[in-house]
């Protein structure tokens, strides 16, 4: 709650804007907050920072506290986030609660875009945590055991494709360590199991590895067959991602975290998405995804 004395004097330091002063002002109600400039807050401002971004509420202690503490931090009781419905940020909205299936390929402008550290941004409800949700229901859960579960990917790219998960919470290959070596292998062992006992419905070979950058937290190791006959698979991202180096075999994962410690994704890696549509089989270049899903079939049926 606002106290009707209650004012601040906020300092916004360069930080907040993100970016060069004037391209990602910060501002209270409409005015924008020039460089170093001091703006005061009071009772119903609502104070947004980068470009309408992040629009938050003020919550003050009373002036006697206040005064009593003589502390400018510690008179900000609280900051808190507009609701969803007060938010005017609407691609925001549609990323977080997308109607159809997600962009589930990654790409790295949408990790430098938001902030990390926005848990409320990336909280439970937003989609890049669903496999969260996906690997504890029962009903997805094709195997587990004591470290590892197996779903279905909800949005297959191919005839056959897995996702094998860790029950330990590793958010993505960039925490990986030596220490993680024996669950990596044995998410491969299982990989190769479920791939393996699949073989004989397959006409195509199975892949297992992980995207460069994925797009969905908690680190998973895909299992999938190479015929990529699925309706799922739309754009030529979604080609790329699993026929270029932007995927990684889950070996060279493994030996890479033996030899070195952790994964190195090479710079650059989001480029590979945007490489010419290349058949996977005989590696002629194709114009356009139907084009190309035309040619995949003399491959696979
Ligand atoms: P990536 O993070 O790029 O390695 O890929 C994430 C994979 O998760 C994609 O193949 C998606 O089709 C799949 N996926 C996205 N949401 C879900 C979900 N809620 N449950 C199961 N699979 C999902
Ligand atoms: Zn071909």
């Amino acid at each position: 709650m606002f106290s009707a004395a209650s004012t601040i004097a906020v300092r916004l330091q360069q930080r907040l804007r993100g970016g060069k002063a004037g391209t990602n002002p910060s501002s209270v109600d409409s005015v924008d907050i020039g460089k170093d400039q001091e703006v005061k807050l009071k009772p119903g401002h609502i104070l947004y920072i980068v470009n309408k971004l992040y629009p938050y509420t003020v919550e003050f202690v009373n002036e006697a506290e206040s005064s009593r503490t003589n502390n400018t931090a510690g008179i900000i009781k609280s900051l808190s986030k507009r609701s969803r419905e007060s938010s005017q940020n609407q691609s925001e909205m549609s990323n977080k609660y997308p109607r159809t299936e997600p962009d589930d390929v990654p790409n790295e402008n949408k990790s430098k875009e938001k902030p990390h550290h926005n848990s409320e941004v990336k909280g439970q409800g937003h989609w890049s945590q669903g496999l969260k949700v996906s690997m504890q229901d029962p009903n997805l859960q094709v195997f587990k055991d004591e470290k590892v579960v197996v779903i279905k990917d909800k949005y297959p790219k191919a005839r056959f494709h897995w996702l094998v998960l860790p029950w330990q919470a590793i958010s993505s290959l960039k925490m990986l360590r030596t220490e993680h070596l024996d669950l990596l292998q044995h998410m491969h062992a299982v990989g190769e199991k479920i791939a393996q006992e699949h073989s004989a419905q397959s006409n195509a070979p199975f892949r297992l590895g992980y995207h460069a950058i994925p797009s969905m937290s908690h680190i998973h190791l895909h299992v999938i067959s190479q015929d990529f006959d699925s309706s799922c698979l739309k754009n030529k991202k979604h080609w790329n991602s699993f026929t270029t180096d932007y995927f990684l075999d889950s070996k060279d994962v493994m030996d890479m975290v033996q030899l070195k410690g952790k994964v190195m994704v090479k710079d650059g890696a989001s480029e590979l998405l945007k490489s010419s549509l290349q058949c996977n089989v005989c590696k002629i270049q194709q114009a356009t995804i139907p084009q190309l899903k035309e040619h995949l079939k003399k491959h696979w049926t």
